[in-house]
């Protein structure tokens, strides 16, 4: 505690010392823009409840690249244009259901197939239940897992602070868990959801299958099923019959949004913001990534409501297909490498709409402390950290083509995961005042980066 108070006491001594007093007050004109005439909200009022879900490839999907193209147009962009890619077409096929019998008596469980994952069929597959807490306990009972369902009992782990922790030590189960238990001759995978959350809403999300291996039908499970189907198997023999149905239909085609203002003095050179406008499809993808979209949006609103002339051309892009395959970032970053393009910094947003605390950064020692400098300036509304390495899913392809330096906004990540992919990733479930910090502090730092480079 006494730290913290500390280490904030120096960064104000530090404004002080290096206070950008144009830099200052451009960011309040900002602030007081989004906080007193902010259409974020709205505008995910409109995404979320209008269209709704927006599976890669499905008639919310299309529907959401036109509207994406109307709101850029109307925020006032220079121009705006759709750019072609190939994406997957995963169809979920119908609902997905599990019911447990133990002793004679049966229960249903709260399950969703996993994105990307194959069906049981019309019959579906009915086996005895073993549990694994871990890949070294599948490894050591793997002769116990031929024809049966694995059921991987992983938790989220309650110790990191940071959520995204959490989801990384975790989700190679939902991603490689189906595969390795093929390996051993299970028949389908059930997963415990990557979540803290206290209700039993399952969590999806996309595995991947190795192609030696069969291709064996998984879905995730709520927490309290999760614990129930625990329980049972301490003192019993549990049969799933289990039910799903999804399927893939040939790659098609869908699109990146663009919208751009054009840069008065560099106009070549690119700097670029966005969020994913594809979202599962158990909810309105609200949080993931409803809220990236809209903060992207009304950063372009911004600078055009106060007239603001950026010195480099600036993309908004609302990226297609980020969840079950992230082609449209792909794309992004082959045509600018194609076309010999100057990306001199790209930043998403897609890690909820919560109060923001920070940015990670990916970019060479120096650019961290270029960054880290600026921090006075962010303090007020929020950020205080930026941490060393990462960035958006989306913009990640920029760096690897073209070592664009590369951020994602840090919001507050305690309830991130309660919602992530999962049924409540509903517009009531964002917070207004929260959603337009993000986007202020997202647009001073696109001021900044315009205005000083990197
Ligand atoms: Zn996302």
């Amino acid at each position: 505690m006494r730290k913290l108070a500390l280490s904030i006491f120096t960064l104000f001594t530090t404004a002080c010392c290096f206070s950008q007093t144009d830099d200052s007050l451009m960011i309040r004109r900002i602030a007081d823009e989004i906080l007193l005439n902010g259409k974020a909200y709205d505008n995910l009022h409109d995404l979320t409840k209008n269209i709704g879900g927006r599976l890669t490839a499905s008639p919310g999907f299309y529907k959401a690249i036109q509207w994406g193209m109307k709101v850029l147009q109307q925020s006032g962009a220079d121009k705006a244009w759709l750019q072609e890619c190939m994406v997957p077409h995963w169809v979920r096929g119908g609902k997905d259901q599990a019911v447990a019998t133990v002793s004679q008596e049966k229960k249903s469980l709260d399950v969703i197939a996993l994105g990307n994952s194959l069906g049981t069929g019309a019959k579906g597959i009915t086996a005895d239940v073993i549990e694994v807490k871990s890949f070294n306990d599948l490894e050591s009972k793997k002769d116990q897992v031929r024809n049966k369902i694995v059921f991987y009992n992983y938790k989220f782990n309650p110790t990191f602070i940071n959520t995204f922790q959490a989801y990384v030590d975790a989700v190679p189960y939902r991603g490689a868990g189906a595969s390795r238990a093929a390996k051993y001759g299970a028949l389908a995978v059930i997963v415990r959801s990557m979540s803290h959350s206290t209700d039993n809403n399952p969590h999806t999300g996309s595995l991947r299958y190795d192609t030696t291996l069969p291709n064996i039908p998984a879905v995730a499970i709520g927490l309290k099923d999760a614990d129930w189907l625990s329980d049972a198997l301490n003192t019993n023999t549990v049969k799933v019959s289990m039910k799903t149905n999804g399927h893939f239909l040939p790659d098609t085609i869908g699109d990146n949004v663009i919208g751009e203002l054009t840069g008065s003095e560099f106009p070549d050179q690119y700097i670029t913001v966005g969020g994913h406008l594809d979202s599962w499809d158990p909810a309105e993808g609200a949080n993931d990534d409803g809220s990236g979209v809209v903060q992207t949006v009304e950063i372009l609103r911004t600078f055009k409501a106060l007239g603001y002339k950026p010195r480099h051309t600036i993309r908004f892009v609302l990226f297609a297909n980020e969840e079950n395959g992230l082609r449209g970032g792909t794309k992004y970053a082959d045509e600018a490498k194609a076309k010999n393009e100057k990306h001199i910094f790209a930043l998403e947003s897609d890690a909820g709409s919560f109060t923001p605390r920070g940015f990670n950064f990916g970019g060479t020692p120096e650019q961290v402390q270029k960054v880290r400098s600026w921090i006075p300036l962010l303090l007020p509304y929020g950020v205080y950290q930026i941490n060393e390495g990462g960035g958006g899913a989306d913009v990640g392809p920029l760096r690897t083509n073209l070592s664009t330096p590369v951020s994602e906004l840090l919001p507050d990540s305690q309830k991130y995961f309660d919602y992530h992919h999962a049924r409540n990733d509903v517009f009531e479930n964002v917070n207004k005042r929260e959603l337009e910090l993000g986007a202020i502090n997202m647009a001073a730092f696109i001021y900044l980066v315009d205005k000083y480079g990197l």
